[in-house]
């Protein structure tokens, strides 16, 4: 698709460099652009800041009528209407923030034939729940003037995906409804899974896919083990930002508004110039943190995941996470924040068991999420693999020889002579303690299994073997480890306060009885 020439290909190239200022295109980008402008339906599969949005903007300037853009989020529809505003493209949205009379103005744009708006941002609930809003649709399309519709974060179509919204399921209706008019999805994480789910869910499968690949050579990716008191982990971050850092922007994402405050305080005694953001901060004073950031007033920014849109800072040369991500796909546009400049930067995850239970009862409730939640866990818990092999293959991307050139702490430690232990009498262990307390009427949570392991806690709870042979650290990674691997399961309950999880056994329990079982786990080493 990029390298034919098209009637349009010369007025292309022209709105590249006059409107959008643009020197050339990105990989991918006149693909996707071309196909679009050939009336084919195309989903566009790019990592966040490869510049997606301008695979729908500037096909809106070629051809003559308006360009339909659905968005989940009305703060990135509002920056980029604004954007496109200081370049003079004539761009309109319609939230539900927008006022009646806006609306109202916005709505004519459909009907009127002579609107001079190029592009139209809408929220997905609009198709679903606005008549008015359809039926002026509907009139816009018999006019000839509907020309394209851009669907962004499209992923969130399908329940396999790690974001999933029922407003966007409405949006299967538009293909039938609209014959003809290109549909261009978008989107920075979709396996082959969801990428199926979501041509299928909005009636356009087998359109083209166009998809970049995910390896971002200049990141280096390492897994820490996060002590479990907050104290060692104010101290591990200090070190890493007063010293390895010095000098140097980033970021670190915590779990919670209140992990994030802590962590702030705790780094400002520690003299170190950082500031917190999150959402219970008035919008203002976000965007005060933000451009203080940007200036270098403050090193890092403490954050929890609020803190993403609009980040165009390039030089971001580190970004921690305190605590993991709920899936692969937060954790690569998370740390993908970093480096955007092509300059190395670092990704340093902290991992410890604890904050898999942390994360797993807030996202529980939602389909797939423990799955997305577990796949997150298995590139933590990898002692083996490159982690950007793993990163690569979670997004389907064939990694086939190509080369990590060390800048991973796997790759870059080849020699840590990684162990092996042999689950089997661990998983048989573990199974009896569960069934033990089952008889009990007692309900234990990880911890309470591990104290039960090793020989800790109420003794009616405790096995009957020896003390095991490994350190609790590396128990706490056998657990897990049997979690995501579906050996055990989490059972989770209601207080008033929380939700706790407990640990049941798992599908594949009964394997352990099998005469030829096996199942080994590297032991992680960290460097
Ligand atoms: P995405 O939607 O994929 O996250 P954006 O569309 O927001 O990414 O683009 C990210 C940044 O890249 C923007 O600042 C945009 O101006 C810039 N950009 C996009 N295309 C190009 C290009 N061809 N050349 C240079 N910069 C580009």
């Amino acid at each position: 698709w990029a390298g034919t020439s098209y009637e349009w290909s010369d007025d292309v190239n022209i709105t590249l460099q006059n409107v959008f200022k643009l020197e050339s295109f990105r990989p991918h980008q006149l693909s996707a652009i071309n196909c679009t402008l050939s009336g084919q339906h195309a989903i566009v599969v790019m990592p966040t800041g490869a510049g997606k949005s301008l695979c729908y903007q500037l096909p809106a300037l070629i051809k003559p009528g308006l360009t339909i853009v659905v968005s989940p989020l009305v703060s990135l529809m509002e920056d980029q209407v604004r954007s496109l505003t200081k370049k003079d493209i004539p761009a309109q949205l319609i939230t539900s923030n927008t006022s009646r009379e806006d609306s109202n103005a916005a709505l004519n744009i459909l009907k009127d034939k002579n609107s001079p708006i190029k592009l139209l941002y809408v929220t997905p609930e609009r198709f679903a729940k606005s008549k008015r809003f359809m039926a002026n649709l509907q009139k816009c399309f018999a006019d000839g003037r509907l020309q394209r519709i851009a669907i962004d974060e499209v992923h969130c179509c399908s329940q396999w995906g790690h974001d999933f919204r029922p407003d966007y399921k409405f949006l299967g209706i538009l293909s039938n409804m609209f014959p003809k008019v290109p549909i261009l999805g978008l989107t920075a994480t979709a396996t082959a899974h969801v990428l199926t789910d979501v041509q299928k869910i909005l009636n356009i499968q087998g359109c083209l896919v166009i998809k970049s690949t995910f390896n971002r050579p200049n990141l280096f990716y390492k897994i820490l083990e996060k002590p479990s008191s907050q104290e060692e982990c104010l101290t591990i971050l200090e070190k890493l930002i007063k010293y390895r850092y010095k000098g140097e922007s980033g970021i670190v994402y915590t779990h919670s508004i209140k992990d994030c405050e802590d962590i702030a305080n705790g780094l400002r005694k520690r003299g170190l110039k950082v500031a917190s953001y999150h959402a219970n901060l008035e919008a203002d004073a976000r965007s005060k943190v933000h451009i203080k950031w940007h200036d270098k007033h403050y090193q890092a920014i403490v954050a929890t995941v609020a803190f993403g849109m609009g980040i165009d800072k390039p030089d971001v040369r580190f970004v921690i996470h305190h605590t993991i991500s709920k899936s692969m796909e937060n954790y690569y546009q998370e740390s993908g924040r970093a480096g955007r400049d092509g300059d190395r930067a670092e990704c340093v995850t902290l991992y410890r068991m604890q904050d898999l239970f942390k994360v797993s009862t807030m996202v529980f409730t939602s389909v797939g999420s423990l799955d997305h939640l577990y796949g997150m866990v298995k590139y933590c818990l990898n002692g083996t693999l490159c982690r950007r092999q793993l990163i690569a293959e979670h997004f389907d991307e064939d990694w086939g020889n190509a080369d990590c050139n060390k800048m991973c702490d796997i790759c870059s430690n080849p020699n840590s002579n990684v162990r092996e232990i042999n689950l089997e009498s661990h998983c048989k262990t573990l199974a009896s303690i569960i069934e033990n307390a089952d008889k009990q009427d007692t309900k234990l949570t990880a911890q309470k299994i591990l104290d039960a392991w090793f020989l800790k806690g109420p003794v009616n709870l405790r096995h009957k073997g020896k003390e095991p042979s490994i350190s609790r650290a590396v128990g706490e990674d056998v657990i897990a480890y049997l979690l995501v691997e579906n050996y055990l399961v989490e059972d989770f309950h209601f207080t008033a306060y929380s939700t706790i999880s407990y640990i049941k056994k798992g599908p594949n329990i009964d394997l352990v009885q099998d005469p030829d079982f096996t199942l080994k786990m590297p032991v992680r080493k960290y460097s």
